[in-house]
């Protein structure tokens, strides 16, 4: 790919990031069914659990879950697929960078010959 181009794209997927910030959250939405421990609720006398979104974060390595308003659902399941589309743009821009960082400067910062090419 010509430098150009990298740059253009390098440029693209910046603002494609960009777009999405703040608006992410590292997690997914799971939903949770529970008895809630009453005798009487239909919960226990007909099995129906209790469904509750929930969101599960990992952090350093452990799971953690966090209730949140169900009202917000929609907004966990947003955010939550933010975070999975700005990690595919993180992976596509770093190969992008790779690519960049690898190319050879034309004209050289290395002209009073110091550099060492090992
Ligand atoms: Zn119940």
């Amino acid at each position: 790919m010509s430098r150009k181009s990298l740059f253009l794209k390098q440029n693209k997927l910046g603002e494609e990031i960009k777009k999405l910030c703040p608006l992410f959250l590292k997690g997914s939405v799971v939903k949770i069914s529970r008895l809630c421990g009453k005798k009487y609720c239909r919960c226990f006398t007909e099995g129906k659990k209790h469904v509750t979104w929930c969101l599960s974060v990992k952090f350093k390595g452990k799971s953690k879950i966090f209730s949140f308003p169900q009202d917000k659902l929609e907004d966990a399941k947003k955010w939550s697929k933010n975070y999975q589309k700005l990690k595919s743009l993180i992976n596509k821009l770093t190969f992008v960078n790779i690519q960049i960082l690898r190319q050879k400067t034309k004209g050289g910062h290395h002209k009073n010959g110091k550099f060492n090419r090992s």
